[in-house]
């Protein structure tokens, strides 16, 4: 398994999103106006760290662009923007974010088809322009500025049958980095939405584990219990927030969501839990503890 000595720092980047995600963490109410606002200044001592400007969508935001100055000049370790990539659809705006400063662009695309997609997004189209700023960002990207190209998934009801589709389109672009497929998230509208979007850790694996060949190198999943991903995902593959994350700025609810899980008798004793930290209690209040056992 992934870790790290020093915790990334998340930085809410914007207070405004142009999608209208079905599980979104960021938001808690179903109208986008939770009272929540953007970073102004970063922590001056960054030891290297990585910063991530996440939340709700930062390219809506137009400090960005100083964000990501301040954060070259104070020299953090890697700077990373995860968008839903819209704006990036946007070519001039493309340019301009891959040659910012910026190490990792990280786009969100949770549906090969614009079908499954939109339906996610509560937007018409988005998925087409997201699809496009992703093609952008892979073909503006100039070798030598070494930006990364990153891409993510959240897996939930509405996409969990499509999976293997997406994880093909994600394998068949060149030049990405990591491919992530992320658990749902109890928090936010992803714990309104809970009883109609969340699948079973055991599905999701099943769902991204469509043949016996070799578990490709740069797909990894983010937040499933080590013991329902492994040994069919490799644990090196698998990545957790606990202990690797710190927010700054202000709101949203995804700060809180660490605190929400709970060793089960099983993880007593686990040599997984210092990492996985057990399950959330949402999921065990909704399927039970029977999947999990100490590895
Ligand atoms: S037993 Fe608990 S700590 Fe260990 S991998 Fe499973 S959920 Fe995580």
């Amino acid at each position: 398994m992934k870790t790290s000595d020093k915790k990334a720092v998340y930085a809410i980047a914007s207070d405004r999103c142009n999608n209208n995600c079905v599980f979104c963490t960021d938001f808690s109410s179903a109208d986008l106006r939770d009272n929540r606002s953007a970073v102004e200044k970063l922590d001056s001592r960054p030891g290297g760290r990585r910063i991530v400007f996440t939340a709700a969508e930062p390219t809506l935001n137009p400090k960005l662009f100083p964000l990501i100055d301040e954060a070259v000049r104070l020299g953090y370790g890697s700077i990373a923007v995860i968008t839903n990539g819209r704006m990036l659809a946007y070519r001039d705006y493309c340019a301009r974010l891959l040659a910012s400063g910026v190490s990792e662009i990280i786009v969100s695309l949770h549906g090969a088809r614009p079908q499954i997609h939109d339906s996610i997004t509560g937007v018409a189209g988005s998925w087409a322009q997201t699809v496009g700023g992703l093609s952008n960002a892979l073909a503006l990207r100039s070798p030598a500025s070494k930006v990364e190209i990153s891409v993510n998934a959240t897996v939930n009801a509405l996409n969990l049958a499509h999976l293997a589709d997406l994880k093909s389109y994600f394998l068949s672009l060149r030049g990405l980095k990591n491919i992530v497929f992320h658990g749902l998230l109890p928090a936010g509208r992803g714990r309104i939405n809970w009883r109609h979007l969340s699948v079973r850790y055991s599905q999701l694996v099943s769902a991204l584990v469509t043949d016996s060949g070799p578990w490709p190198v740069n797909v990894r999943v983010w937040d499933v219990p080590l013991c329902v991903a492994a040994p069919r995902i490799p644990e090196t593959a698998c990545e957790f927030a606990l202990n690797k994350t710190e927010m700054i700025g202000a709101g949203g609810s995804f700060a809180d969501i660490r605190s929400g899980k709970t060793g089960l008798a099983q993880c007593r004793g686990c040599s997984g839990f210092s990492v996985c930290g057990g399950v959330y209690s949402r999921y065990l209040k909704t399927y039970g503890a029977s999947e999990f056992h100490a590895l």
